[in-house]
Parts: structure tokens; C-alpha cells; sequence
């Protein structure tokens, strides 16, 4: 059975690659997907994510990175997979995957979606959290992985190019 995980992954997260690790021994085959989420500028473009992602999941050999445009269904339709996987963290996630899950089954009946609820160590981390840290010059390299940190280090430490030093007085 083909699973879709689809999501923004601006950037992955340990949480989400947790989601990814357990998918992976649920079903036989996990497409990560990246969608674009109209609510949200990402500030990693799509194939970088793709990069991020395929770099720190190597290790799973039924693992596949994609991106879409179209509805979430149609594309799981297109891959000819059964499920929509997500993940739980808080309570303040159910409402909106629970309006999900019942909007995508009113689209596609056959396609169901299962939630994992997220391991404990994890339930309060999301990429925007992630992305805050990085920003103000925090460490990150115990929420997402070792590439990921690289990479947000990078991103935030572009410093501004220095102005010219104004000219010395004449005396
Ligand atoms: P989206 O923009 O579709 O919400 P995200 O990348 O934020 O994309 O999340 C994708 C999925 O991964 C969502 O189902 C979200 O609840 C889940 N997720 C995000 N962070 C975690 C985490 N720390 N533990 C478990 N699931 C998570």
C-alpha cells in the first residue's frame, strides 16, 4: 500500500522525520510530497526542500521525495495511493487535520488518511518554531537534521555588507 506524507517541510523537522521513519515500516511505500501551502512563504525553495529531505532519509530505501501543485487527492489518485498520512502533535492540530481529512474524503473516497501522533520528544516542534530559533542565532541541531542545520546556519548568517567607512574629516 502507497502512502502520500504530503506537507510544506520548510524545513524538515526531527518530527517530521520521525513520521517518515515509522510511515516507512507501516506501508510499503512513503512519498514525502511537498505541497505549496497558500498560507505560507517558504523560505527554502521546493527543490532545495527536495535535497533536505532525500539527504536525511538515505537510509529508507522505500522512501520517495516528490512535489505537487494540484489538490492532495488528485495527486494520490494520479500515484494510485490509498492513504494521506500526517502527524498529530498538539490539540490545537486536530481541528484543522480533522477538517482535512473530512474535505479530502469528501473528494476521495478512497483514499484515507491515517495520523500518527507524534513521539513525545517531539510534539512541540514545528518548522515556523524551528525557523524563529535559526533566525535570532539559536542552535537547532537537536530539532532537525545535521543537513537542515547547515543549511538554516547559512541562511541566517548573511550578514549585511558593511558601508563604506565615512571619509575622514579634513583637518
Ligand atoms: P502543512 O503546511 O501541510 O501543515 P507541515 O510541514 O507543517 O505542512 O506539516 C506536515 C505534517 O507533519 C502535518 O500533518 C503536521 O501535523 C505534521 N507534523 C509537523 N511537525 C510534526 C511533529 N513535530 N511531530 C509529528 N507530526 C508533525
Amino acid at each position: 500500500m502507497i502512502a502520500i506524507y504530503p506537507g510544506s517541510f520548510d524545513p524538515i523537522t526531527l518530527g517530521h522525520l520521525d513520521v517518515i521513519e515509522r510511515g516507512s515500516q507501516l506501508f510499503e511505500h512513503v512519498i514525502v510530497a511537498i505541497s505549496r501551502n497558500p498560507n505560507k512563504r517558504p523560505l527554502f525553495t521546493v527543490q532545495e526542500r527536495i535535497n533536505q529531505i532525500q539527504t536525511c532519509t538515505q537510509h529508507l530505501t522505500n522512501v520517495e521525495i516528490d512535489h505537487f501543485e494540484s489538490l492532495t487527492v488528485t495527486y494520490a489518485l494520479e500515484k494510485n495511493a490509498k492513504v494521506l498520512l500526517r502527524g498529530l502533535r498538539v490539540l490545537s492540530d486536530f481541528e484543522y487535520e480533522l477538517q482535512m481529512a473530512h474535505t479530502n474524503k469528501s473528494l476521495a473516497l478512497s483514499v484515507e488518511t491515517v495520523f500518527l501522533a507524534t513521539s513525545n520528544e517531539y510534539s512541540f516542534l514545528s518548522s515556523s518554531l524551528v525557523k524563529e530559533i535559526a533566525k535570532f542565532g539559536g542552535s537547532v541541531s537537536h530539532l532537525v537534521p545535521n543537513n537542515v542545520a547547515i543549511e538554516l546556519e547559512k541562511c541566517y548568517d548573511k550578514t549585511p555588507p558593511s558601508k563604506p567607512a565615512p571619509p575622514n574629516p579634513q583637518p
